[in-house]
């Protein structure tokens, strides 16, 4: 099983920082249906992100779950039934117990990326990152994991310093998750 590990915030959703609102759930422009298209290519979804609002005390995880029952209603419209999900609500000096800790979730850390791989045999040489930052980017390394940069949240400040490193595992930039699907679509071919 390979797996396509997605950011959250900036990659499938637009805000660019924490998400508090229900209200503010925008997700960028065709990304369900990116989705499946990873998915038809045999990428398992994987969504794998960051949430220390749970930490600041900006929100609880009933409210990170109330995001992934949304974006799974969305994915299912797109005919996407499977797909896994996990956050870190962690942060290392910042927040309340249980939650102020130092983790191995917290991306660049790569603990959610192997506690995946692990539950569903993935095999993480074939998998790829999708995210808006130099935190999945470093993940991706962490992880030596090849790496989409999507111009959604905040990928337009991030790309020159990104680029400049000559990474291997750098996959290039594209305008959003959607067209990250239709490049790797189009190489399949
Ligand atoms: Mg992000
Ligand atoms: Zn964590």
């Amino acid at each position: 099983m390979k797996a396509a590990f997605i950011d959250r915030d900036g990659t499938i959703l637009s805000n660019e920082d924490h998400l508090r609102r229900e209200d503010d759930y925008s997700p960028t422009f065709n990304v369900f249906k990116g989705i499946r298209m990873l998915k038809n290519l045999g990428f398992l979804p994987v969504i794998i992100t960051n949430q220390s609002g749970v930490a600041r005390g900006y929100y609880g995880e009933d409210f990170v779950e109330l995001i992934k029952n949304k974006m799974g209603r969305d994915l299912a419209c797109e005919g996407v039934d499977t797909f896994a999900h996990y956050y870190c609500p962690h942060h290392p000096t910042v927040g309340l117990f249980p939650y102020k800790m130092q983790c191995t979730c917290r991306k660049p850390e790569a603990g959610m990326v192997y506690k995946a791989a692990k539950e569903f045999d993935i095999n993480l040489q074939e998998s790829i990152v999708i995210g808006d930052s130099t935190t999945d980017y470093g993940l991706a390394k962490n992880a030596e994991i090849n790496f989409y940069l999507v111009a959604t949240g905040t990928g337009k400040k991030f790309v020159r310093e990104i680029e400049e490193e000559k990474n291997p595992l750098y996959c290039g930039y594209f305008d959003n998750l959607f067209t990250v699907a239709e490049s790797i679509a189009a190489s399949k071919k």
